[in-house]
């Protein structure tokens, strides 16, 4: 819920550029190409070269749980990258940007090599120093420099900033609501969200699933036996399944009776030691 309110923030503040309760964002998230380019940007939030209050830091952070921009070397950001860096920040510089100087190839010939400081000079009119100039060139890493040449002898197209989707949806779409943002939230946060978390065996019909989700709280219970109800009813309970899909982790096969794989159905419903279990 946090999460989508954080990104109808970020949406309302897209939108509503003149609105008067949003001109201090927009002051602020101006020195750095404006709210709309830096979501746009591959940014660490804590590498950002501006001071951001903790609420736009979080609003930050939830847009880059939904939003997923492929990586592709040639569309590298100069501004705001996390791997261009001086003095551990990202940097960004008003006028180069003004001067349509956005991606790293925009410093590059059609080769992939730097142009000189006179050709940058001439070619965006700019104001700057030489040794400012090599300190940019410095920054950007040499494997992404790679990365981008190796692109360019094989590719011809241009550079472009992404879309602000999620999920293939529009941020400023009808659709992209309330019940959509916190739905894709949600299956960020949990691995199988989307495979529909009332599957389970036991949860049958409206009125057990009704029981199970709703009353535990108050049952007489130990708070240990409440959380693992929660992890179970949730499908995020640590069998050794989940940690293989979620963290890849190497695992066996079901601790209890060795012979088929772990997931949760299997651990605490299906498997032939814990219905044993259930007996007794
Ligand atoms: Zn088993």
């Amino acid at each position: 819920m946090v999460g989508t309110f954080r990104l109808n923030w970020i949406k309302s503040c897209l939108s509503q550029s003149n609105s008067m309760w949003f001109h201090i964002p927009r002051s602020l998230f101006k020195q750095i190409g404006g709210l709309d380019f830096v979501l746009k940007c591959d940014f660490d939030v804590n590498r950002i070269p501006t001071k951001l209050s903790d609420f736009h830091k979080q609003a930050l952070l939830s847009s880059k749980m939904v939003f997923t921009h492929n990586f592709s070397p040639h569309n590298s950001n100069v501004w705001n990258n996390r791997v261009i860096t001086i003095n551990r920040k990202s940097v960004f510089i008003g006028n180069w940007f003004e001067q349509d100087i956005i991606f790293v190839t925009d410093l590059m010939d059609c080769n992939g090599s730097f142009f000189s400081y006179a050709d940058i000079v001439e070619k965006y009119n700019l104001n700057c120093s030489q040794r400012y100039f090599n300190k940019i060139c410095k920054a950007i890493p040499l494997p992404l420099i790679h990365l981008i040449q190796n692109f360019l002898i094989y590719n011809n197209s241009l550079s472009i900033l992404p879309n602000l989707l999620i999920d293939e949806c529009n941020l400023m779409d009808k659709k992209c609501n309330n019940k959509f943002i916190s739905y894709v939230l949600k299956s960020r946060i949990f691995h199988d969200y989307c495979r529909g978390i009332r599957q389970s065996p036991i949860l049958v019909n409206s009125v057990t699933l009704n029981k199970a989700y709703s009353k535990f709280i108050k049952w007489p219970i130990l708070p240990k036996v409440k959380e693992t109800h929660f992890k179970i009813l949730n499908k995020i309970y640590p069998v050794s399944d989940f940690l293989k899909k979620r963290f890849k982790f190497e695992v066996d096969l079901c601790s209890f009776c060795n012979n088929e794989d772990e997931t949760l159905e299997h651990l605490f419903f299906l498997c032939p030691v814990s219905q044993f279990f259930g007996q007794i």
